[in-house]
């Protein structure tokens, strides 16, 4: 017996053998594909580490190497400076009094080590990822580590978030974007190459190990208050973590012992980089788009320049929308000045710092106390996506990848590339 099958939410069609599929193969079928674990009731098994000790509820057979895992706990001192009186945080980065040892200090390294795993698993050929910086960040953490060879395609603008707390392995191969190449440019290159060398792209929002993956700060969380909460806070780029935050919930309704409560999501954005703000708040199940050159106009304008997904999965059957439909969501605008002040205000009563998305965040907690869309005595999980990096430079050191190939545009000629890197890809 198979430890997990593979649903389609919208047609229903089941797939039994993994294969690293990413999307169902009926006709006109634009849909999410779902684990869905024989395992019913959750065990967590302490014994393992990071997010293995939820292996039940993940698309892998084995392990890798990755110390990574969410904590969990109840917030004091911001909870009553806000007036709250059962805020819960999820807390994904370096902050060793707590036990959070996640040392690229986002919860992409949540997502990578299944990702990779289900890749080895299912999958001859090497992996290419396309990233803004967090996810290339945490790929690179894992696939160094366990020396597991990956290509990574990041805009140049992001290599400074491209660093470990060991020197690198060579297995990892950087292309870098010149110009003012963003996200989606990274993308499209990293498309060519699969094209080109077979190399085989992550799937982002579509590999549920991805989702599954991030979908432990939830499990984690449930298990330490005891029940699914009330409301899940997140920014959201791509909204893949959003996505995770819901199923993971419906897999702990199935559960039976942690309630039969949907939690509400409320996810935000970074004013006036908000595609996925705007299209909701429009009623629209298609996403509302704006061409390159204003994309990019808005997104230099925001502070947390990590959600910046241009094409997030919003329509697809059993993505973003369905998420927010079927849990009554809500989505917030957040500005620079709310998020600067949101930041500096938990990083002072919570004694860690947190990068910006997570103060995005914590922004809309305060815009939704004051638009009374939570009640002081809800029980609220406010996911802290990533946090803890001046922490960490307190006692590590950080050690910057380089570029093994930079190019200008996405449409570069890849023989090219593939003459710089000696066609080691
Ligand atoms: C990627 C990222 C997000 C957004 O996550 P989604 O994939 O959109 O759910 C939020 N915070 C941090 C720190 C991130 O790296
Ligand atoms: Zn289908």
């Amino acid at each position: 017996m198979e430890k997990y099958i593979l649903r389609c939410v919208s047609c229903g069609r089941e797939y039994l053998q993994d294969s690293y599929r990413l999307r169902c193969d009926a006709l006109h079928c634009l849909s999410l594909l779902r684990t869905i674990y024989r395992q019913k009731k959750l065990a967590k098994i302490d014994d393992l580490l990071g997010i293995f000790k939820f292996s039940d509820w993940l698309p892998v057979r084995g392990k890798v190497e990755a110390k990574g895992a969410p904590i969990t706990y109840q917030s004091t001192r911001f909870a009553e400076e806000v007036g709250l009186s059962s805020l819960f945080i999820s807390f994904s980065g370096y902050w060793p009094e707590r036990d959070a040892f996640i040392e690229t200090c986002t919860f992409k390294e949540l997502e990578a080590p299944p990702t990779v795993l289900r890749f080895l698993e299912n999958s001859n050929g090497k992996l290419v990822v396309a990233s803004a910086g967090n996810t290339a960040r945490a790929f690179a953490q894992i696939c160094s580590t366990n020396r597991i060879p990956i290509c990574l395609v990041v805009p140049e603008s992001a290599l400074e978030y491209l660093w470990l707390t060991e020197k690198p392995n060579g297995c990892i191969k950087v292309v870098a974007l010149g110009g003012d190449s963003d996200y989606a440019d990274s993308i499209r290159l990293s498309n060519r190459l699969s094209e080109r060398c077979g190399l085989i792209d992550e799937g982002g929002a579509f590999n549920v190990a991805r989702r599954d993956g991030m979908g432990t700060t939830v499990l984690d969380a449930v298990l330490f208050i005891g029940e699914i909460p009330d409301h899940y806070f997140q920014a959201v780029g791509s909204g893949t973590g959003a996505i995770s935050a819901w199923e993971a919930n419906l897999r702990l309704i199935e559960d039976g012992r942690y309630g039969t409560k949907k939690m509400r999501l409320h996810l935000s954005q970074n004013h006036p980089f908000t595609p996925i703000y705007e299209s909701w708040k429009a009623k629209s199940r298609t996403l509302l788009t704006v061409d390159d050159n204003e994309a990019k106009n808005r997104l230099k304008k925001t502070d947390s320049n990590v959600l910046s997904n241009r094409k997030p999965p919003y329509s697809a059957v059993g993505s973003v929308y369905d998420a927010l439909v079927d849990s009554k969501g809500e989505m917030y605008s957040i500005t620079n000045q709310e998020l600067r002040r949101a930041g500096e205000a938990f990083e002072h009563l919570e004694g860690i710092d947190i990068c910006s998305p997570a103060a995005v965040a914590v922004a809309s907690i305060i815009k939704a106390l004051k638009q009374g869309k939570v009640r002081s005595e809800d029980k609220i999980l406010l996911n802290i996506t990533g946090g803890g990096l001046m922490r960490l430079k307190q006692s590590h050191l950080l050690h910057y990848l380089q570029p093994d190939v930079t190019v200008d545009n996405p449409d570069v000629d890849i023989e090219e590339i593939l003459l710089k890197l000696d066609h080691t890809l």
